[in-house]
């Protein structure tokens, strides 16, 4: 079997409600999906997710220009080979890894339905029937953020991640506000994308979050600032957790090297795809650190990528992020990815388990 075709589609996605965080605002997602033809027939589908530098719109391009080019002709059971192809087509560049992972889910997609079976069975196999999940609550005023964990919980979900990261005296009351609404047996995350202006700032406002009972503080400092990563990890009780700080296995070694966290937090499309995204688990085990996964947020085709990775990596001890397509008021597929009681299940069908929608993809089209 070969690939001869790769195609990509801009898509323009409304979120269910604008999401805000110390990035920024996202009413909308603005991704790619990926088609990988063969000379079997077999057609497989890839999502690029991405909200930085422009979107997955602008990666279509990386796609179809450099990628393409040097995946056509290739087996799609060569994931390995495809990914070093196109490590070396892009180098220097971490924000083209969601289109890499784009191609690299495809291939794993055309696999799974070649050998008609899930795309977790391709990495290792089933490690848990059901995946604790964790839902985001957008930053706002606290009593509006309050009332929207309430709601989560009240839903059957068992962790919400509070984002913060502009004042710190306001992001403490919300958090306080949280905690109330939710009452005491709700994991509650704390995300500051990056927000607080040094580690002096930041250590004072985890010290003053730690009487509510949080689980962890995701990045609290920019992503290059491993020295202050540590120094706040050294100075406070909660796991300090990175996001930004690591895209793929290169920026997840610096930080173990820089001790700079305690928990990474893994996308599939940071990551470059399922086998990169696997590889930081296995990094992070050998290391006693520990990983969960986390969401751009992503549509269907990427959320079902990264339940198939929350299905078989070895350890999963923290809630996950994994249902992105639960953010957004529309979809390209054709499935509605089951949330059950606060957790997400894993996919049974061929590959990624997922069918374009093409009539939604028509309509969605960028
Ligand atoms: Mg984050």
């Amino acid at each position: 079997m070969k690939v001869t075709a790769i195609r990509t589609y801009g898509v323009r996605v409304p979120r269910r409600r604008v999401f805000v965080s110390a990035l920024g605002a996202h009413p909308v997602s603005e991704y790619g999906i990926v088609l990988v033809e063969t000379d079997e027939g077999i057609e497989g589908i890839g999502e690029i997710s991405m909200i930085w530098n422009g979107g997955g719109l602008f990666l279509c391009e990386t796609v179809r220009q450099l990628l393409a080019p040097v995946v056509v002709g290739l087996s799609p059971f060569d994931v390995v080979q495809a990914l070093k192809r196109m490590d070396a087509a892009v180098q220097f560049s971490r924000a083209a890894n969601p289109a890499k992972a784009a191609v690299e889910m495809a291939l794993y997609d055309i696999v799974g339905k070649r050998l008609n079976t899930p795309v977790y069975n391709l990495l290792g196999g089933r490690v848990r029937d059901r995946i604790l999940l964790s839902i985001s609550i957008a930053l706002g005023e606290r009593e509006q953020m309050a009332r929207e964990a309430g709601g989560y919980v009240e839903r059957g979900f068992k962790c919400v991640k509070v984002k913060v990261g502009l004042d710190p005296d306001a992001d403490v009351e919300r958090v306080a506000a949280v905690r109330r609404a939710v009452g005491p047996n709700i994991t509650v995350r704390v995300d500051a994308n990056m927000g607080w202006r040094s580690p002096r700032e930041a250590i004072s406002a985890i010290r003053r979050m730690e009487e509510y009972g949080i689980h962890s503080v995701e990045q609290p400092l920019p992503a290059d600032h491993l020295d202050g990563l540590r120094e706040v990890r050294a100075a406070v009780a909660v796991p300090i957790m990175v996001d930004e700080s690591v895209w793929g296995p290169e920026d997840a070694a610096q930080v173990m090297a820089g001790k700079a966290a305690d928990i990474l937090n893994v996308y599939v499309s940071e990551a470059g795809g399922l086998y990169n995204a696997a590889t930081i688990f296995s990094m992070t085990r050998a290391g006693g650190l520990t990983a969960c996964i986390g969401s751009m947020p992503e549509l269907g085709v990427g959320t079902a990528a990264e339940v198939h990775l929350a299905t078989c990596v070895a350890e999963l001890p923290h809630p996950s992020d994994v249902c992105g397509a639960f953010y957004h008021a529309g979809d390209v597929i054709h499935e509605e990815l089951g949330i059950e009681d606060g957790f997400a299940v894993p996919l049974e069908g061929p590959g990624l388990g997922v069918t374009l929608n093409r009539d939604a993809l028509n309509h969605y089209r960028a």
